[in-house]
């Protein structure tokens, strides 16, 4: 069906038109995931990124996100399970190392229904945190804390995507950066047509569009289709350990990855990739636009929200009388239920066009998982790996959001 890697190779060089089995739009964690699955799978694959390849404008950049089994719902521990599976096939077949293991404490109001459910569903037990990592932590009176020990971690974010995509020309799959996909045409005769800015056009059978927070834009622009993905402009903050208790804070020494159900969702990693610095951050921020970001709005109020947070929770290790050390800006692109999107689109595409978007703060740690079912779904149709996984895609459906009818394109 395809053209033969060389001459693929040739025409993503060149611009000519050739034909490839699978064209994935975006290469974030989920198309570099989605690319390397469908090459592993004997698919002639391209992957187009509309930046340099690693950039710092979307979501999957920067050195740590957790992983972690505590799941509010249910359909996502299996899922976890499956990507864990896939990060360690990727990390042996490459060589790379992404995964730092860490425990994963969770703590909040003990009547909290989120907190109850996460810590079930992480079989995590109960601890005392006054015995626990030289009492780093001090909780209210009358909250929950429960540790699960086995399975989470710490992923180096920008490491692992960049695995990935090296995995993914092992593999044979072309990758091309500073490619903007403006344009997706269905064919007559089935596949799509997929267009760049600078005017070239790539034949696919399939097409798999895992844009991060430019989903909405780029969906309505090629397919009239109003799917309601919300970016917000989120920070990562690193905070300075207080002398004499960086040590103790080190994922070496057992640090767990925490998250806390209280007022202020607050979430933290060990101390890893900056020495001397904790990263100590709240989920949420303000709506943007990726396309027109100032870099700035909301990030006084989260700041001030973390620094209260520490003040209260780990006042004898952590400084927050100063501003944070280090901040990075990012974007989590939101659904309204915060669950992902992972369907084909539907319509005028039918199956041609497969869409795996609105990860919502939360979807870094199955990226190999959800790259690995975007493939089949497009290769295959299904996704084989979702029934064997106890993964449930009914949860991910588009039509969930009501979307307004499709219009054929003018
Ligand atoms: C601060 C922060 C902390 C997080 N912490 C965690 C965590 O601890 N654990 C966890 O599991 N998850 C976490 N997440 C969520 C996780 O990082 C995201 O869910 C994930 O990175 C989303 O990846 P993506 O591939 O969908 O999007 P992206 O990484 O944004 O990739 C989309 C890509 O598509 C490209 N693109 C866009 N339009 C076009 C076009 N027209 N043509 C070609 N290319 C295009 C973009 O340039 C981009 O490279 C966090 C997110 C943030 C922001």
């Amino acid at each position: 069906m395809a053209a033969s890697g060389a001459a693929n190779d040739a025409a993503a060089a060149t611009g000519l038109r050739l034909r490839y089995d699978v064209i994935v739009v975006g290469a974030g964690i989920m198309g570099s995931c989605a690319a390397h699955a469908a090459a592993s799978r004997g698919a002639h694959t391209l992957l187009l990124e509309r930046f340099d390849l690693l950039h710092q404008l979307g979501s999957s950049h920067g050195d740590s996100r957790i992983i972690r089994d505590a799941y509010v719902k249910a359909q996502y521990p299996p899922m976890v399970r499956l990507a864990r599976r896939l990060w360690a096939e990727a990390e042996a077949e490459s060589g790379y190392r992404v995964l730092t293991p860490a425990p994963h404490l969770s703590m909040g109001p003990r009547g909290n229904a989120a907190l109850l459910a996460a810590v079930k569903s992480a079989g995590a037990e109960e601890v005392d945190l006054s015995q626990m990592w030289g009492g780093a932590f001090q909780a209210p009176e009358g909250w929950l804390t429960a540790v699960s020990e086995h399975g989470g971690g710490v992923l180096n974010a920008t490491k692992s995507v960049a695995m990935f995509q090296a995995l993914a020309v092992k593999m044979g799959a072309v990758v091309r950066d500073n490619a903007e996909v403006v344009d997706i045409r269905k064919e007559p005769e089935g596949g799509v047509v997929v267009k760049t800015s600078s005017g070239e056009e790539f034949r696919g059978a399939k097409c798999v569009v895992t844009v991060g927070a430019w989903t909405s834009k780029l969906l309505r622009s090629v397919a009239g289709v109003e799917i309601p993905i919300q970016p917000l402009h989120t920070l990562t903050l690193y905070w300075r350990i207080k002398p004499g208790r960086e040590r103790g804070l080190m994922a070496k020494a057992g640090f767990p990855t925490f998250s806390s159900y209280g007022d202020t969702p607050v979430y933290g990693t060990p101390s890893l990739e900056l020495p001397g610095l904790i990263k100590i951050s709240c989920d949420g921020g303000p709506p943007c636009d990726p396309d027109n970001r100032d870099w700035a709005s909301g990030d006084r109020e989260i700041t001030e929200r973390v620094a209260r947070w520490i003040q209260e929770f780990m006042p004898g290790h952590v400084d927050s009388a100063g501003a944070p050390v280090v901040r990075q800006s990012c974007i989590c692109s939101m659904t309204p239920d915060k669950d992902f999107v992972i369907d084909w689109l539907g319509g005028e595409f039918g199956e041609d066009m497969v869409v795996g978007a609105g990860f919502s703060g939360h979807g870094f740690k199955m990226g190999p998982a959800v790259g690995r079912l975007l493939a089949e779904m497009a290769i295959d149709g299904e996704a084989r790996t979702a029934v064997e996984a106890g993964v449930e895609l009914g949860h991910f459906k588009i039509n969930r959001f009501n979307v307004q009818d499709q219009q054929v394109k003018g």
